[in-house]
């Protein structure tokens, strides 16, 4: 027998970008949208149809970066602790990780690479995909350039062997390959640029490589030249992307190259460096430029997918993607668009099917937020409903 749902609601976003739609019927069977119509109010009270009228339904939301392994602690005794945890500590704080972003409506994240590949492993012996509806992409111990920033989250190939080696020979299953090509930004002195980690036919082996595997490759990397070696080479997406100049986002847009641009982490660093100080000056400084730089890529038309870069200190999961949302929002995009970004862009950058956007014939998973619109994105923080292929779930449920 066919299992039907009817859930009517006050409002609709999509994740198409386009503008909520106001009183709609989702009408749901064996897990999939059949029909999205608008709702006469006067019959509600109809049998077994699940009423949120003054709730927004919206599509469940992916984090195109974290890092699962660590928190968001500003304590630097915590923060250097967890870096070498070993994985009975680390698989226990992964579950608490994903729980959280559970129970904020995030469906799917992408990590950005540990140290030990913690995640990797946790993805490969814990998750049953069966039980839990969050979707995990990891791209296990990123890869840097020996003596360059990096050993936080990877390593460098063996002496010896090129960067393209020693990802072809990588024994890590991975579902997608990380790439770090410059260091991070100073706190010290606005706009520093750092130099690239590698070449540009260096990362574009890479890419060839992971082609032929199915795989993507994200690069970590800010200032103009740095970015302008990732692009050249093809890589999938752009992370963080500080001070990358017009050029390159004009590049980006031709190319189809997704940014993440994880503006969140310099709101934190700004909030959590002493107050008056240099660093909390050039951290703001930093901040706002990246907003302009969102400003000026929405538009030339550049794909971006939120990213948050959660783990970074301040950055804490679940929560940060209301923090990215919020600041998408105060560089020009609609809700509608930063909401896009946060559903369908990041779905699609992770591969993932039938996810981040609400249509007919499409797998009913999405998020009912208590409200109407405007009280997005934080009445994220307290969901009516998590819909998961027809299935409601009860995010509290242990992981
Ligand atoms: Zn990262």
């Amino acid at each position: 027998m066919s299992e039907t749902k009817i859930i009517n609601a006050g409002w609709l976003i999509d994740g198409s970008g386009g503008p909520a739609r106001k009183n709609i019927r989702l009408h749901i069977q064996n897990g999939r949208i059949v029909s999205i119509t608008g709702s006469d109010y006067a019959d509600t009270e109809k049998n077994g149809e699940i009423d949120f009228g003054s709730s927004t339904i919206l599509p469940c939301l992916v984090d195109s970066h974290v890092h699962l392994c660590m928190s968001g602690t500003d304590d630097p005794v915590a923060r250097k602790k967890q870096i070498g945890t070993g994985f009975d500590e680390t698989k226990v704080i992964i579950s608490e990780h994903i729980r959280r972003h559970l129970s904020y409506g995030v469906l799917a994240v992408r990590d950005g690479g540990d140290r030990f590949a913690h995640t990797l492993r946790y993805r490969n012996e814990y998750i049953d995909v069966n039980k839990i509806p969050v979707c995990i992409r990891v791209s296990g111990r990123a890869w840097h350039r020996a003596g360059r920033y990096g050993s936080l989250i990877g390593r460098p190939p063996q002496e010896n062997i090129s960067l393209a080696e020693a990802v072809k020979t990588d024994p890590e299953v991975k579902d997608h390959i990380k790439i770090v090509n410059s260091g991070l930004n100073s706190l010290k002195e606005f706009g520093k640029e750092t130099l690239p980690q590698f070449g540009a036919e260096e990362l574009s082996d890479v890419v060839k490589i992971a082609l032929k595997s199915g795989r993507r490759v994200m690069v970590h990397a800010n200032g103009k030249k740095p970015v302008a070696i990732a692009l050249e080479a093809g890589c999938d997406s752009l992370e963080h992307g500080f001070f990358m100049g017009d050029e390159n986002l004009k590049i980006m847009a031709e190319k189809r190259i997704v940014w993440v641009p994880t503006a969140c982490t310099m709101k934190a660093y700004s909030e959590l460096m002493k107050p008056g100080s240099r660093e909390a000056g050039v951290s703001r400084m930093n901040l706002d430029h990246q907003l302009e730089q969102i400003s000026k890529a929405r538009k030339f038309g550049v794909t971006v997918a939120l990213g948050t870069d959660s783990g970074s200190m301040g950055v804490h999961h679940g929560t940060a993607v209301i923090e990215e949302l919020k600041l998408l929002i105060t560089a020009g995009y609609a809700l509608p668009e930063a909401i896009r970004c946060a559903s369908c862009n990041g779905g699609r950058l992770l591969g993932i099917e039938d996810f981040g956007f609400i249509s007919k014939d499409m797998a009913a998973t999405f998020i009912v937020a208590k409200g109407d619109p405007s009280k997005l994105p934080d009445s994220l923080l307290s969901l009516d409903l998590i819909c998961f292929k027809g299935n409601f779930i009860n995010c509290k449920d242990e992981i």
